[in-house]
């Protein structure tokens, strides 16, 4: 599955667009993601956290990706955020085809250590692997403070050492820090396009951006043409879900799960189209 994945990263990064990773840990949100992802001919990347997986299932997020890739085979499933080996193992062991260690709490030394020995594992595998340096700040929510006040210049990737990583643990891609947070903040992200363009020239690498939910669609846009060939979507998707649930609920007495959560699918395919659309991935397929 590997090489199948790589084949799709040099795609995008040939073709100027990005791949969109979307989170999931529920059904109505896998299908809304996959509805606009065959509307648009888009492949995508279906993901989940380590709570999203834990509350969707290990298992059960493998086994409803293999039902889904053989009606739509332009699906990657993905694991997010793995922090130590024991989970990373966990995962590739049941059945995603890729994942993301994320060493970045971690000293540089020691975060080259941890992701080399994930790497390999992943590798040994047949597995993808994304690596990151630099911190990414917040959780997948909505924040009540400004980004301007918590994010310091010590958590961006420094270029040079991320040629040095990248050299040194064989990730096939990297997450990067560039101003990029998780969440919504008071105040839109400011993306340091300089360090971008800097980080692909030195690595040559896929590059990952997380955080994507508040960053604007000429950003987005503008990273993709600097090197970032995937965006991770998360919190806009919660944010949907949640208004759209409470409509539906309020709107009708109308007890039956499949009739009010038919909304919830619909609003989530509206965000996840609008990204496609930015990322340029429609009609890629
Ligand atoms: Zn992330």
């Amino acid at each position: 599955m590997r090489g199948k994945i790589i084949r799709l990263y040099k795609k995008a990064d040939k073709k100027g667009f990005a791949l969109g990773a979307f989170n999931f840990s529920t059904n109505e949100i896998l299908k809304g993601i996959i509805f606009a992802a065959k509307k648009l001919k888009a492949p995508i990347i279906i993901s989940t956290s380590e709570g999203e997986r834990n509350f969707f299932g290990c298992e059960e997020s493998v086994a409803v990706y293999n039902a889904i890739r053989k009606k739509y085979p332009h699906v990657i499933l993905h694991a997010d955020h793995t922090k130590s080996f024991k989970e990373l193992k966990k995962i590739i062991d049941a059945g995603y085809p890729s994942v993301h260690f994320d060493g970045s709490k971690l000293s540089f030394r020691h975060n080259v250590r941890e992701t080399k020995r994930a790497a390999d594992y992943a590798h040994s595998k047949n597995v993808f692997i994304e690596g990151e340096l630099g911190g990414i700040t917040g959780g997948s929510t909505t924040h009540k403070e400004r980004l301007k006040d918590v994010l310091t210049e010590d958590i961006l990737t420094k270029p040079e050492q991320a040629k040095e990583f990248v050299e040194l643990t064989g990730v096939d891609s990297l997450a990067i820090s560039i101003g990029n947070a998780h969440g919504i903040w008071k105040d839109k992200p400011k993306l340091d396009f300089e360090r971008l363009k800097d980080i692909k020239k030195r690595t040559g690498k896929f590059l990952v951006l997380h955080g994507g939910s508040g960053i604007s669609a000429k950003d987005f846009r503008k990273s993709i043409s600097l090197g970032i060939n995937k965006i991770n979507i998360n919190t806009e998707l919660r944010v949907a879900y949640a208004h759209s649930l409470l409509k539906s609920l309020n709107k009708r007495e109308d007890y039956t799960p499949y009739h009010y959560l038919k909304d919830v699918s619909a609003a989530i395919s509206k965000v996840v189209e609008e990204k496609i659309i930015i990322f340029k991935a429609d009609k890629k397929i």
